[in-house]
């Protein structure tokens, strides 16, 4: 992508002037561990059942803004009230519109980095305050104290867990002190969720803190990251905030059957989790033995790693280069000095990823 000409940002709001436009540096391998989607794809009988939803859609009518049926089985799926969801064009939208409901100046977002790009990206087009709570980084640990401080004024803050690109869990009981004392929102980004353990997620406390906001999406456990559906739960007061800055139509009648239809079938997809879960087991074992050849790998609630290794950046190339393995390179990221992070892929997928890294390391 080509940065952006000078004549052209002058013309520009000065908060989209500064930005660049997304890169995730994607190019045709045979094995993407980059963009954390589910390796699998969807088992044969709830694809077909999609393919049929799309094909029985609706699609000469602007569809149905609010996602009506499919927020009612969202809904349903987590015991919570319809008007307490709302369903975005991926969990990005939804993000977004958080931002312009609730940021702009004068209004604070805390955040805990390294965490999800995204949130400054959004943030800063929406000039809100950016506030960040770094972790610490040697462990990715969060300031738990520093964080229940910055967040007690700000408008919104965000936690994310499992956190991407760390892949650690944050613990419910500092979500649930957040939403005591902070006096604005608690997002918490559960994107990863379905790849934890049983527990982490607090779907559950939204019936006791009205200030608490979960989102969810379709694009990695439910293996549908080329639809773009996720769903943020709520308040019915703040959802319906988020309602009112929304594109009405942003998400189309096809993605709206599609996500309903793989729903609806969740329970074939339970048992390609679990075999993601597993698959990541056996690659941090692995990745924990090459230990001495230089790797550092932290512990994994999502459907991802992040290692450390030797020549980062070059390891990333020549993985891509020598072996047809593409992963994201987030060593020159702000506290990811030499990082990677890898997405668990298929046990063949692994194998290859573990064959090219020892190769490279060794320096064959
Ligand atoms: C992937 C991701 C999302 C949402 O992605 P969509 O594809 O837009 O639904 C949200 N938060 C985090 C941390 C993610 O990694």
């Amino acid at each position: 992508m080509s940065a952006l000409p000078a004549d052209v940002q002058r013309l520009m709001r000065p908060s989209a002037a500064a930005l660049e436009p997304y890169d995730p540096a994607f190019t045709p391998v045979a094995v993407n561990l980059s963009a954390n989607e589910n390796a699998y794809g969807l088992p044969e009988s709830a694809h077909a059942a999609m393919v049929e939803a799309v094909a029985q859609a609706v699609a000469n009518r602007y569809p149905v803004p609010l996602a009506n049926d499919l927020r009612a089985a969202l809904a349903d799926l987590h015991g919570v009230a319809p008007e307490q969801v709302i369903v975005g064009n991926g969990g990005d939208e939804l993000l977004f519109n958080l931002f312009l409901a609730f940021g702009g100046a004068g209004h604070t977002v805390v955040h805990c980095p390294p965490d999800f790009s995204v949130y400054d990206l959004y943030g800063e087009l929406a000039e809100c305050e950016m506030r960040p709570v770094w972790r610490d980084l040697e462990t990715f640990a969060l300031d738990e104290e520093g964080l229940l401080e910055a967040a007690r004024d700000a408008s919104v803050t965000i936690i994310t867990s499992p956190n991407n690109p760390t892949s650690d869990l944050a613990p419910r009981a500092l979500i649930e002190r957040l939403c005591q004392e902070s006096a604005g929102l608690v997002l918490a980004d559960e994107a990863y969720m379905e790849f934890a353990p049983e527990g982490s997620s607090c779907v559950d406390l939204l019936a006791a803190y009205p200030n608490l906001l979960v989102l969810r999406t379709f694009s990695k456990a439910y293996a549908l990251a080329g639809a773009r559906v996720g769903y943020v739960m709520g308040s019915p007061g703040v959802i319906s905030a988020l309602a009112a800055v929304r594109q009405p139509y942003s998400v189309s009648s096809l993605d709206q059957a599609a996500a309903l239809a793989v729903l609806s079938h969740r329970e074939e997809l339970e048992a390609v989790v679990a075999q993601i879960v597993r698959n990541r087991e056996v690659l941090r074992e692995a990745l924990l033995a090459m230990e001495p050849l230089g790797v550092r790998v932290w512990p994994a609630a999502g459907n991802f790693l992040l290692i450390r290794v030797p020549q980062a950046a070059d390891v990333r190339r020549r993985l891509r280069d020598e072996h047809e393995v593409l992963v994201r390179d987030f060593s020159s990221a702000p506290g990811l000095d030499g990082c990677l992070r890898v997405t668990v892929g298929t046990e063949e997928e692994n194998r290859r990823f573990i064959e090219g890294l020892t190769a490279i390391l060794r320096g064959e």
